[in-house]
Formats: structure tokens, sequence, C-alpha cells
């Protein structure tokens, strides 16, 4: 397949007003919001809602979504690059719309909710008066969906929910949750479980406390205890057992989306690294001149330029090919890529800024911590790079014989072979 990097001239203008306006508008709101989706904070409605109505006016609203829900309806490779500027700021994805997990349950609501569902749960999530939580985790294990107990029943008309779940983000802000839940637990590892919507103010939905990870003031990661708590049967979303083919759904995309916010976020490390490195002065140079600072500097710009070459490769390849089933390596391989490139590129960045690097004043120990965020959710590296390994590997075969195909001794004999006449008769004709 051939590949053009060029970028068409009238969606780089919309690049690069989305440039500007991150810059100038988002990035200081980083600095007076708390949380973005925290909507009883009063400066939230106040700073957010004037520049999400810019964003609408221009066109760049929920770019992710399809034209029928009001969105452009844009490619993965387009989403691709105003991720990369939206990754600078912690508000933008707010501000454009297509923050996470409201992105991806909007995607699910879209697929499987009923009309009055959509009604009620979609369309506020996507004017963003609203926010959701995604509450699949549990405490006994997230990397291994097979180990999940929290149950849901139908009593009558109900599903009766009951068990625990662990790190569903924003659960605390949200008016509802999408949770995974059992429903046939004798059935096969991947058809026993459901999803369903509960809102939040359903009796029986207890958060037990919110977790906060190392970088945070206020825990925004609920630990959920579901006990029995009762939501009407048309809840489900999908039929019966499908929990892990609706789960897929907001998967795919999201990922590419991730990357590339974390690629923003990366260069942003990477311009403070080389500002300081021709700022500081020790032992009469600036550390631009010593050679290991020269070395950080150059495989941070190795690492990251390869890291953005595959994330835009892969959304073109999900935009050429539109089937994420053969793009599953290498969304995985973009996945396992990311947390080494942001821990790296931001620990770099923090040797150098020496003791102002590693202190609170400055981003960069905040960063190699969210590197472990970017390591487990959505499934830990280790798993990623076993399904890159599993999907390449079917590429190939095994030989039961005693030395390879490509051995080369092997290899010469056939060569030879094939070219047994032409050599002989080129050596007679010396
Ligand atoms: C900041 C943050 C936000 C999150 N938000 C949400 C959310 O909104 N909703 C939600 O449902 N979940 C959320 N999660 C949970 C996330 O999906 C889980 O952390 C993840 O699935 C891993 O599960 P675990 O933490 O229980 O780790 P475990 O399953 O206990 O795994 C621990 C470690 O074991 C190793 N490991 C696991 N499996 C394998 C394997 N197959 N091969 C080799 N090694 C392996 C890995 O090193 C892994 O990190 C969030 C997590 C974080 C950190």
């Amino acid at each position: 397949m051939a590949w053009d990097f060029e970028t068409d001239r009238e969606f780089q203008r919309e690049l690069d007003w989305m440039d500007e306006f991150v810059r100038d508008e988002i990035e200081p709101l980083d600095f007076v919001i708390g949380h973005p989706n925290d909507f009883s904070d009063p400066n939230r409605d106040r700073l957010i809602r004037p520049l999400q109505k810019e964003v609408k006016k221009r066109g760049l609203w929920a770019c992710h979504l399809g034209p029928d829900l009001g969105g452009q309806g844009y490619g993965q490779l387009k989403l691709a690059l105003m991720n990369e500027i939206l990754g600078r700021a912690k508000c933008a994805p707010v501000v454009f719309g297509c923050q996470a997990p409201d992105s991806g349950n909007a995607e699910i609501l879209a697929h499987y909710g009923t009309r009055e569902q959509k009604e009620r749960y979609l369309q506020p999530l996507l004017d963003n008066e609203i926010c959701s939580c995604y509450s699949m985790t549990e405490p006994q294990g997230g990397a291994d969906p097979k180990v999940f107990t929290c149950g849901a029943e139908l009593v009558g008309d109900e599903w009766v929910i009951n068990g625990e779940k662990w790190f569903s983000s924003n659960a605390r802000y949200a008016s509802f949750l999408i949770v995974m839940a059992v429903t046939d637990p004798d059935g096969p590892a991947y058809q026993r479980m459901s999803m369903f919507i509960v809102p939040s103010e359903t009796k029986g939905v207890e958060i037990v406390r919110n977790v906060a990870v190392g970088y945070e003031s206020e825990g925004a990661h609920a630990y959920i205890r579901y006990n029995d708590v009762r939501v009407p049967r048309d809840h489900i979303l999908g039929a019966e057992g499908q929990g892990f083919i609706v789960a897929q759904t907001r998967l795919g995309g999201g990922r590419i989306h991730h990357a590339m916010r974390t690629v923003g976020k990366v260069r942003r490390a990477f311009d403070m690294m080389c500002e300081r490195a021709l700022s500081r002065t020790t032992q009469g140079e600036v550390l631009a001149q010593k050679q290991m600072v020269q070395a950080m500097i150059a495989d941070s710009w190795i690492d990251i330029e390869t890291f953005r070459l595959l994330v835009l490769r892969t959304a073109w390849k999900i935009d050429k090919l539109k089937n994420y089933k053969e793009v599953r390596a290498d969304i995985s391989a973009v996945k396992a890529a990311m947390p080494r490139v942001y821990h790296d590129v931001y620990a770099r960045a923090l040797q150098i800024h020496g003791s102002l690097g590693l202190s609170t004043e400055m981003p960069f120990a905040a960063g190699v911590l969210d590197s472990f965020h970017m390591g487990l959710a959505d499934g830990p590296t280790e798993v990623h790079k076993v399904t890159v390994a599993k999907q390449v590997l079917g590429r190939y075969q095994g030989t039961d014989e005693m030395f390879p195909d490509y051995h080369l001794i092997k290899r010469r004999e056939r060569a030879l072979e094939k070219y047994a006449h032409r050599l002989e008769r080129d050596v007679g004709n010396l």
C-alpha cells in the first residue's frame, strides 16, 4: 500500500486553528479548573462553556462521531492529528467534546441503546450536560475479566446487580455508569458477561471510596459496591452474553486517540527539555553541549518520531481497511509502546531539569507516574504484547526439520541448484 504523508490544506487550517486555540485559551484553564468533569465547580461552566460554543461554531465538536450524531465523521487519521494537539491540555478533550470515557460510552449507547435511552443518556452526554463512568475492573483482578464475579440476575422485569468494581474513574461525577456484569456464570469464558446502564442515583450504588493515583490530590477512581441495584430489563446494552463484544466497540479508536494525546503531551516535555538544555550552564558550557545530554535529546526525538509514525500508520490502516480486526496487532503495538515513550521522555526531561525537574513545580514527576496509567488502563502492556506476538506469530509456521529452511547451508545448496545450468555455462565460456 502506498502512503501519502501530506495533510490536506483545508484540514491543516483547522489544525492550525486548534493549535492556537488550545495554546491560548485551554492550556491556562488547567491551572484554574480542578477536574474537568466536576460539574459542581461553578468555574467549570463559566470558563468551559463559552469555549465549547466556539468549538461547535467551528464545526470541530465531537469529531469522533458520525454526522448522524452531530460529529464530522472524520476518519482515524484526522482524529489522530487533532488528538495530538488536544493532548497538550487536561481540559482540551472536554472543550472539544471527545473526553474519555464519555466518547467510548457514547459509542456504546449509539450502537446498542434504545430510542428512549439515547434521548435520556446519549444526547445529554453528547452535549456534555452530564458525564459518565465505565465500570468494569474488579478488585480481585482487572487484566483477566474471566475472574470477574459482579453479577446481574433477571428478576421479573428488572436486572438485579450485586458485586464490586474497582477504579471506576469519574463515578463521583457521573450521571450514569456502564457496568459489565456476569449473567451466565457457567457459560463459555467470553459469553458470561453483559453490559448495563445504571443511573448513578439508583438505590444500592455505594461508592466505598474514591481512590487517588500518586499525583492526584483528590481521588476520582471509585471503589464501588453494587448492593441489590435494580435497573429495568431494557437497561441491558446489546444481547445477554455480549458484554465483551459491546466492550470492544469503545476501544479500537479510543486507543489511537489516547496514543496521539500522549504524543502531544510528550512533545511538550521534549520542548521544555530542549529549552532547558540550551539555557542551563554548568562547568562553563550549556547542558546542550554535553554529549550525554545530547544523547538524551536524540533518544527522545527518535522515540517520539518513531512512535508518532507508528500511531499515524495505524490510524491510516484503520481508515483504509475499515476493519479493526485486521489492525489488531498494530493497535496493541501502539498501546504497548505508549507508556515506554511517555515514561522515558518525561524521565529524561526531569533529569535534565535536575532538582527543579523532580519538584512539584514542574510536570515531569507527575508525567513519569502517569505513564504507568497508560501502561495499565485498557489492559496492561504485557497483555498487549501477547496480542502483538500472537498476531505476528500467526503469520508464520514452524518446521519439523532438524535444521531450518533458512539455514545458510540449505539456502546455498538451493541457490547452486537453481543456477547450476547457468553457472556451468558461464564457467564454460571463460
Ligand atoms: C488511572 C487508571 C484509570 C482507570 N480507569 C478505569 C475505568 O474507568 N474503568 C475500569 O473498569 N477500569 C479502569 N482502570 C483499571 C484498569 O483497566 C486495570 O488497572 C487494568 O485492567 C489492570 O488490572 P489490575 O489493575 O487489576 O491489574 P492486575 O490484573 O492485577 O495485573 C497486575 C499486573 O500483572 C501483570 N499481568 C497481568 N496480566 C498479565 C499477563 N497476561 N501476562 C503477563 N503479565 C500480566 C502486569 O504487569 C499487570 O500490570 C483504570 C486504571 C488506572 C490505572
